[in-house]
């Protein structure tokens, strides 16, 4: 139920050439995002390495997808589950965590926010006994979640074409993604470009502090993670929130594919990078979550395109799913 998902060839049209973008559906993970991989694999080895015991509390700080995962995948597990959670995400987000049975304690501005929330879980866990921090932003077995399963699934479905991937791009929230399906992909194809993305108004890596305000749930928190080493990959991509948001809306209203912001985000970087490297370039990213945690924010609301947006120039024509492995 968790990882091995389709790889999706989307063909397009933009500016009057045919293209296609090869994303991983995320968004049909057990809990409806990428971030179930991590979960898994932190609990997996932390389980292997006798780090979690039965009856340990499972606390944790996170945007959202994180919070859903540790708390579906915990309690299959049997251990109650603490998420502590900026008070600004969805409120889809907070009923999902609620009813799978997890306890949420919202962080505001003046609590400290992101890294409010971090500082929070260190406390509690120190208070009290029998707890399990898993740590994503630190963590490097959330880099092996993605090194291990994202990597080379990809690559074998690639390969079922007779593809070799140009580029990879991918939001960045913890790093995970990126850092580990780049190290898998780079120790395979040496030449293969790696490209973090981030929201031009609120560009984090960029600036490595907190700047602005963007509506790419999921992505760009407040500070760059430790696990990640940006001097490892290549140039960071930046797109406007808006354009994020029309790119998701058009995923689900002409293809069917009903994902999130990140998702868009992710499709407007591949086609930067593309622009780059050439319309033919293989270029992959992934749909980090499906559409259901923003029913109440601006992904169903109507956005208006702005200049510089690529969305607007962007017809989708079809897709094709390169089947699980
Ligand atoms: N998109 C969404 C919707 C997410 O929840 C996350 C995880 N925070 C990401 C993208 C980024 O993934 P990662 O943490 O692996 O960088």
């Amino acid at each position: 139920m968790i990882g091995n998902t389709p790889l999706l060839a989307v063909h397009y049209r933009y500016r009057s050439s045919e293209r296609v973008i090869y994303a991983k559906a995320e968004h049909l993970n057990l809990t409806g995002s990428i971030k179930d991989r991590m979960a898994l694999h932190i609990l997996h080895k932390a389980y292997d390495e006798g780090r979690i015991r039965p009856g340990d509390k499972i606390i944790e700080a996170t945007s959202g997808n994180t919070g859903i995962a540790f708390s579906a995948i915990g309690r299959a597990l049997g251990h109650d589950v603490t998420i502590f959670m900026p008070d600004w995400m969805s409120r889809e987000r907070v009923a999902l965590i609620s009813s799978l049975g997890a306890q949420i304690v919202p962080v505001s501005k003046e609590q400290g926010g992101f890294l409010g929330s971090i500082r929070m879980t260190e406390e509690l866990a120190a208070r009290e006994a029998q707890t399990f921090l898993p740590c994503q932003f630190s963590n490097c077995a959330n880099v092996e979640a993605h090194e291990t399963t994202t990597g080379p699934e990809l690559h074998r479905q690639l390969q079922t074409r007779g593809l070799s991937p140009a580029a990879f791009v991918a939001g960045v929230g913890t790093g995970g993604t990126i850092m580990g399906t780049g190290r898998y992909l780079r120790a395979h194809f040496p030449g293969v470009k790696l490209h973090p993305v981030e929201p031009a108004e609120s560009p984090t890596l960029s600036t490595g502090c907190k700047v602005g305000h963007h509506r790419i749930q999921g992505v760009s928190d407040e500070f760059i993670p430790a696990i990640v080493e940006l001097q490892s990959l290549d140039a960071v991509i930046s797109v406007n929130d808006g354009d994020a948001i029309l790119l998701a809306q058009k995923l689900a209203a002409q293809l069917g594919l009903a994902v999130g912001i990140s998702s868009g985000a992710n499709f407007i970087a591949a086609l930067k990078a593309q622009n780059e490297l050439g319309d033919d370039a293989v270029v992959a990213t992934v749909f980090c979550d499906d559409n259901k945690k923003y029913l109440s924010t601006d992904l169903l609301r109507e956005e208006p395109a702005r200049d510089g947006y690529h969305s607007p120039e962007v017809e989708l024509l079809h897709y094709e799913t390169i089947g699980r492995l």
